[in-house]
């Protein structure tokens, strides 16, 4: 393990945060290198670039999986660099971001932790290539793809290839439910089976331990039960506010 990165493909890494428990990834190639996401702030993103550093010395780019502010708010640190992203991630964060970071804060804050600070001043640094529905990235020689297999976990997730290797963003969450804040509950399990088609080996969540095909077959399972009770219930055409908190009970609570 050099600089907490473990490597789960041919020059393929995981960098597993105490931080939310988030993943980071980096793919390297013979002159480039790629960066999955890039934490909660500046500081973090800083480390980041650090200890992608310690692996290699080759130009990088990044990509944010979705628009939620721990897998993009150290995106700053990485500049100048091309950050990828979907389409729709762009106007997403725009919109969010500050509401994000105040969630954020306040939660730090009632935790006593002193990365709200930073957090509070963590500079919004938006996504500026842009994939609609797929696109193939050319890290240093390496053929790396980005694919959006429709709505979940947000309205913009992007699902990153290499080889046998995916990082899946929080359309997959070990450790933890998934996260339906601002998710697409009766979409989410489609999405995950045109995810499986293309996985062949390791499955690297947004948060948790590096998974695999069965793990997220269950987890569609049971995002698809929970899509099949919210349609019962006649809520399915609207997703309010109080149908989404039953949803979320629901996901913490499969029947
Ligand atoms: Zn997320």
């Amino acid at each position: 393990m050099t600089a907490g990165w473990v490597e789960v493909g041919d020059r393929v890494f995981v960098r597993r945060h105490r931080e939310l428990d988030l993943n980071c990834g980096l793919v390297v190639g013979m002159s480039g290198c790629l960066v999955v996401d890039t934490r909660s702030h500046l500081g973090e993103g800083r480390a980041l670039a650090e200890a992608v550093r310690a692996v290699t010395p080759h130009p990088w780019a990044v990509v944010n999986t979705h628009a939620h502010y721990d897998h993009c708010f150290g995106n700053a640190a990485f500049r100048p660099a091309d950050v990828w992203a979907h389409r729709r991630c762009v106007a997403e964060l725009a919109g969010t971001a500050e509401q994000q970071r105040a969630h954020a804060v306040r939660d730090l804050l009632a935790a006593g932790d002193p990365a709200a600070q930073l957090v509070a001043m963590a500079p919004v640094d938006l996504p500026d290539h842009l994939v609609d529905d797929a696109a193939v990235l050319d890290v240093g020689g390496r053929a790396v793809q980005l694919r959006h297999h429709g709505r979940g976990h947000t309205g913009a997730d992007l699902v990153v290839a290499v080889d046998d290797v995916v990082f899946a963003g929080d359309l997959v969450e070990e450790g933890a439910p998934p996260a339906m804040d601002d998710a697409f509950p009766l979409e989410w399990a489609a999405t995950l089976t045109r995810l499986l088609a293309e996985v062949r080996g390791p499955v690297v969540p947004g948060h948790g331990a590096v998974v695999d095909a069965a793990f997220v077959a269950a987890q569609r399972d049971e995002l698809a039960q929970l899509a099949r009770w919210l349609t019962r219930q006649g809520t399915a055409p609207v997703f309010d506010e109080l149908t989404r908190s039953v949803a979320l009970a629901r996901v913490r609570v499969p029947p």
